[in-house]
């Protein structure tokens, strides 16, 4: 064959805009709050990383493929069953394994505007249509989303609550969701910021799993549990789905030293804790003060808010962006999410959080 030829990517595969992660601190030499990821400004409890540094005295060793010991960690935190249990590394993978396996060429998947991006990723490579729905006023809505379903529709993500938006869906919407969708649709259920949810009308997804045979609920240890770069999730389901996934699933999907500092993250409930309570403390705190700088912020529910730079005279997210980095505050662009004029900040220790409303503060002044 001439040189000039290589192999070819499918072409769902070449339309798949690439996930860019939130900037890293790497290289720089001066202090930097890297507020872009949603990481846990508390890091994971001392027991998990203990837990993972035990590990490493047996890396020779393949993992348990089936990840049995946390599955029955997660099971008993939760009362579920640990055969409804699957575990990935990282809930990407699962999200992953899900498209994979409920997705032929020209399937549908549905999701919303403001959406995580990795639904996109997920249903491009696995050969599927993505579908997306308009989210009025950055809010899912459910009916504009039983009103896309088609023949072709095999699987919805929700996000629940939602990244980057940080809104959430009440438990009787995501219920009236379920039953208005056909029962061979799978209906994902994104839940890795339940955790931090302070609303009577939420529900993980749980509860709705327990009773169905069509709805599968994905969960992280890196957002409240701070193992982010570990890469761990888990996800519940009925025994059908669970059965496909094992299918698609790579046999040592998860590695030893994540099992061993799950488990241990699980049980130590006051580290956990305690990152609730920094986040229900600067989550409202963060909101109310960066409102009053004159930025929008919606109301949010997870560990991290949006700041909106259209609501100020002269703002510009894409300009805020560089005069905070420049001020050693990393936030997020949103723009791949159809938030050009918004940046995502998490919430951070008090030090990180005081730097970048006073960097946001200095923004400001210089507008006005
Ligand atoms: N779902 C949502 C809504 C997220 O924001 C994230 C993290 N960016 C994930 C899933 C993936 O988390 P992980 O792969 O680290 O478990």
């Amino acid at each position: 064959a001439p040189l000039t030829m290589r192999p070819v990517a499918r072409e769902s595969i070449m339309r798949i805009a690439p996930y860019v992660p939130g900037r890293s601190t790497a290289g720089a030499n001066r202090k930097e709050y890297k507020l872009s990821s949603n990481e846990n400004p508390l890091g994971p409890s001392p027991a998990a990383r203990q837990a993972f540094i035990d590990a490493a005295s047996s890396l020779e060793k393949y993992p348990d493929g089936g990840a049995t010991a946390l599955r029955d960690a997660v099971a008993s935190t939760y009362g579920l069953k640990p055969d409804r249990i699957i575990c990935g590394n990282g809930s990407d993978e699962i999200l992953s394994m899900i498209a994979h396996a409920y997705l032929e060429e020209g399937d549908e998947a549905i999701f919303t505007e403001h959406a995580f991006l990795m639904y996109r990723i997920v249903t491009l490579a696995a050969g599927g249509t993505p579908v997306v729905v308009d989210e009025p006023d950055m809010q899912v809505d459910v009916d504009r989303i039983l009103e896309a379903v088609t023949e072709r529709t095999k699987v919805v993500f929700l996000a629940n609550p939602n990244n980057p938006t940080g809104s959430y869906t009440p438990a009787s919407e995501v219920k009236r969701l379920r039953e208005g969708l056909p029962g061979n649709v799978l209906l994902v259920i994104d839940a890795a910021y339940a955790e931090y949810v302070r609303k009577n009308d939420y529900e993980s997804g749980i509860e709705l799993v327990a009773t169905r045979e069509d709805t599968i609920m994905t969960r992280t240890f890196s957002k409240i549990h701070a193992l982010a770069g570990l890469r761990l999730g888990w996800a519940y389901a009925p025994a059908n789905v669970i059965d496909a996934l094992h299918r698609v699933r790579g046999p040592f999907n998860v590695n030893a030293p994540a099992i061993a500092a799950g488990v241990a993250a699980l049980a130590d409930r006051a580290h956990m804790e305690r990152a609730v309570e920094h986040n229900n403390y600067w989550l409202p705190e963060v909101t109310r003060r960066v409102r009053e700088l004159g930025f929008g912020v919606p109301d949010s529910v997870g560990n991290f808010v949006l700041i909106d730079f259209s609501t100020v005279p002269g703002g510009d997210a894409g300009e805020a962006d560089d005069f905070l980095g420049a001020r050693g505050c990393v936030l997020r662009r949103v723009a791949g999410y159809g938030l050009p004029q918004m940046l995502r900040m998490t919430i951070g220790d008090e030090e990180a959080n005081e730097a970048v409303i006073a960097a946001l503060a200095e923004y400001r002044e210089g507008l006005a």
